[in-house]
């Protein structure tokens, strides 16, 4: 029976603290990290290390998993003296699970063959709910072999894995999947918005929504209480699916692809982000709509 690896997490934000709490109770060895100590509170209770450095983290296990913000916060957990590639070596995986632009993801995946450690580009659809639950789906960019090393791990968070190709095939989906998730966003915040303007009560679109079994969409439901109560709490943040907008556009331009529609999405969300709009869930951009309407959004 093969020892199963020994993982360190990173980054235990809306999304990592519940992935990387299932990995424990799960029964894994598991070592934490994250950048404000306090976000760790909880994890010494469930049988977790916690590390002071990345590179600490990394020299006490077999298996990195990064779940962190973006591009910036990817290279302070990496780098330098106290990063984790200071503590790499050969025989170590890395599985990134954060949205990350594929570009990025294939000059990581090189760097680490080169180190002799493996790499996964494992990023995930679903949000703070699924994770919670382990149902989340991971778009993955990696060798069969090492897909069917670290399934049972992946697992223990997902309840599906796409396999897309090598690295970076999972960003590249990722990427594809999240245009979609923006769109609808979009298109449910227009539609309440809509709603409002012509006096009818919201609770009236989710009812016909739900009625239709081709609009009946998950996303509508598991945001319908933000848009009835106008209250944004953050499940999905709204910067970042600025960042992913930007990564498709960006990916879109470097193949001379224009994709109309996710701009217009993208100058939404930046105008929400520019009224500080940033940390809450990415469902406000709806305030922004309704803010010259009568009826106040609370
Ligand atoms: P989050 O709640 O904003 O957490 C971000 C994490 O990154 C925190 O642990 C944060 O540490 C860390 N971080 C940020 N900047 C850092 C830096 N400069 N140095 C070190 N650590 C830094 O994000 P999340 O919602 O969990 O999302 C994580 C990733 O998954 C993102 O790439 C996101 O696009 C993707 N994702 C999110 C969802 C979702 O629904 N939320 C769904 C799928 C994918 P601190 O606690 O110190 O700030």
């Amino acid at each position: 029976m093969s020892v199963p690896p020994r993982i360190g997490f990173i980054g235990l934000g809306i999304m990592g603290a519940p992935m990387a709490a299932r990995l424990a109770k799960a029964g894994y060895e598991v070592c934490v990290y994250n950048r404000t100590r306090v976000s760790t509170a909880q994890f010494p209770d469930m049988g977790c290390e916690v590390a002071s450095t990345p590179r600490a983290l990394a020299k006490m296990v077999d298996t990195v998993i990064t779940m962190v913000a973006d591009v910036n916060a990817m290279g302070a957990v990496m780098e330098g003296p106290e990063g984790v590639a200071s503590a790499f070596s050969g025989g170590n995986s890395l599985i990134n699970m954060a949205t990350l632009p594929p570009d990025y993801t294939e000059a990581l995946a090189r760097r680490c063959f080169t180190a002799g450690v493996r790499f996964l580009d494992c990023p995930v659809s679903g949000s703070r709910q699924a994770a919670e639950s382990g149902e989340l789906v991971i778009l993955a960019g990696a060798s069969q072999e090492d897909l069917e090393k670290f399934g049972p791990l992946l697992r223990t968070m997902a309840r599906e894995i796409v396999h897309a190709g090598p690295p970076p095939a999972g960003s590249a989906l990722k990427l594809c999947v999240n245009l979609v998730l923006g769109q609808l966003n979009t298109a449910l915040a227009e539609a309440a918005a809509l709603a409002q303007a012509q006096g009818l009560d919201g609770g009236l679109l989710f009812e016909a929504l739900g009625h239709n079994p081709a609009l009946n969409c998950g996303f509508f439901r598991l945001k319908k209480e933000n848009v009835l109560s106008r209250r944004y709490p953050a499940a999905f943040p709204l910067r970042h699916m600025l960042k992913d907008s930007r990564f498709m556009l960006e990916e879109a331009a470097k193949r001379g692809l224009e994709l109309p529609v996710t701009a217009a999405v993208e100058k939404l969300l930046a105008k929400s982000y520019n009224s500080g709009y940033g940390d809450e869930d990415l469902t406000v951009i709806l305030r922004n709509l309704t803010e010259k309407l009568p009826r106040e959004d609370k």
